[in-house]
């Protein structure tokens, strides 16, 4: 069987994590999100935890090397998946490049990149909102908030191309209820799977 791997792509703030959940429960896919991966790592004390925090804090992206080898050796672990839902990866083209090669080295590939579209002020509002529950120190900064908003649109956003140059992008309209949200992936996936 082939498998179903999809990029959920978005900034901070998009729904990427509630959606993944969603997605991982009707398609039975693994959900591999690295900043909850880095975030476990922090609260294990790992080296790679500490090294992670140190670039998590101001709202910058951990190295491209570290979060490559991380992401494949989590990909690693699961030999028996019917795919992956990559949840804040790849960020970087770097990463992007390094994602497919590695698939391609397990003949298998990205099915889609679903793009979950928000408006700028619609996130910040959500991240303020989440920044009451989640515990994340980079939730909580304004500053750092800025941070990560002007790396996504600096770094992250150009990834898009990437996928959209291999006819594999689709833009979601990530605003409405979680429900709402959720079927207009399930349509965009249905149409790959
Ligand atoms: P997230 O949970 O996706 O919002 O990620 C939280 C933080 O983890 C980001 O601001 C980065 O510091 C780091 N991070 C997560 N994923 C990546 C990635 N693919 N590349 C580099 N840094 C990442």
């Amino acid at each position: 069987m082939t498998k179903l791997n999809i990029v959920l792509f978005g900034p901070p703030g998009a729904g990427k994590g509630t959606q993944s959940e969603k997605l991982i429960e009707r398609y039975q896919l693994v959900h591999l999100s690295t900043g909850d991966i880095f975030r476990a790592n922090i609260k294990g004390e790992t080296e790679l935890g500490k090294l992670a925090k140190s670039y998590m804090d101001r709202g910058a992206l951990v190295p491209d090397e570290v979060t490559i080898k991380m992401l494949e050796s989590e990909v690693n672990k699961h030999p028996e998946a019917n795919g992956f839902i990559f949840d804040g990866f790849p960020r970087t083209g770097a990463q992007a490049l390094a994602l497919d090669a590695f698939l391609e080295s397990h003949e298998t590939g990205i099915a889609a990149m679903l793009a979950l579209e928000v408006p700028e002020e619609e996130l910040r509002a959500r991240l303020k909102n989440r920044a009451l529950t989640s515990g994340r120190a980079d939730d909580a900064n304004p500053d750092v908030i800025q941070n990560r908003i002007n790396v996504y649109n600096n770094e992250t956003a150009p990834v898009a191309e990437y996928y959209r140059a291999q006819g594999k992008y689709q833009g979601v309209v990530g605003v409405g209820t979680i429900q709402e949200i959720s079927e207009r992936l399930f349509d965009a996936i249905d149409q790959h799977a």
